[in-house]
């Protein structure tokens, strides 16, 4: 355990991507480097653990990143959420309004039961948009969401208010 290294320091920000004006923030160069990536998915499972699991949900497709190493780290398996049309099997889906149109997340049908409680896992909430379309598959599988958990939150775009708002608790590596 390094519960002194900054995690902060390890992402980057790339300025006009994938649109000019936006800051996007890369989380390749966290990932790259062992210990902040090892530390990283240590600090996502101390809190996942609090919330006893069934199984971790990852959102694509950096989400997926998080999820599985914390889902092998805890014992678990991950379930992954993904766009439209990318899973093989018979799923459920949801749609959810983007800033310009909307957009699609679907989940194998059977992947998660009622009953179920699950920990949802993504690299970055910015809006909420995203965790919140998530959150209502979950829902409409049966299962409980007991937390969504995020490496970065950009709390300027309103996300972790939305979430709050909805009654989604929430925890943030990075702020
Ligand atoms: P939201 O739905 O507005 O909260 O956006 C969150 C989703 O967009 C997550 O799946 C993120 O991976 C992605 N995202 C938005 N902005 C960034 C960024 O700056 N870096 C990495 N991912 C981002």
């Amino acid at each position: 355990p390094r519960p002194d290294l900054d995690l902060a320091s390890l992402v980057r920000t790339i300025p006009d991507f994938p649109k000019p004006g936006i800051q996007f923030r890369d989380i390749t160069t966290l990932i790259g480097d062992a210990a902040g990536f090892s530390e990283t998915v240590r600090r996502l499972c101390t809190l996942a653990a609090v919330h006893r699991p069934d199984f971790i949900v990852a959102v694509e497709a950096r989400g997926f990143l998080f999820g599985a190493a914390m889902a092998t780290a805890m014992g678990l398996g991950v379930v992954p959420v993904r766009k439209a049309g990318k899973l093989p099997g018979v799923t459920i889906g949801v749609d959810y309004e983007l800033e310009y149109g909307v957009d699609r997340l679907e989940l194998h049908e059977g992947a998660v039961m009622p009953g179920h409680r699950v920990v949802l896992v993504d690299d970055l909430l910015a809006t909420g948009g995203t965790i919140l379309a998530t959150a209502a598959l979950m829902r409409n599988a049966g299962a409980e969401v007991a937390a969504a958990l995020f490496v970065i939150d950009l709390p300027d775009l309103g996300g972790s208010r939305r979430l709050a708002d909805a009654g989604l608790a929430c925890e943030t590596l990075i702020a």
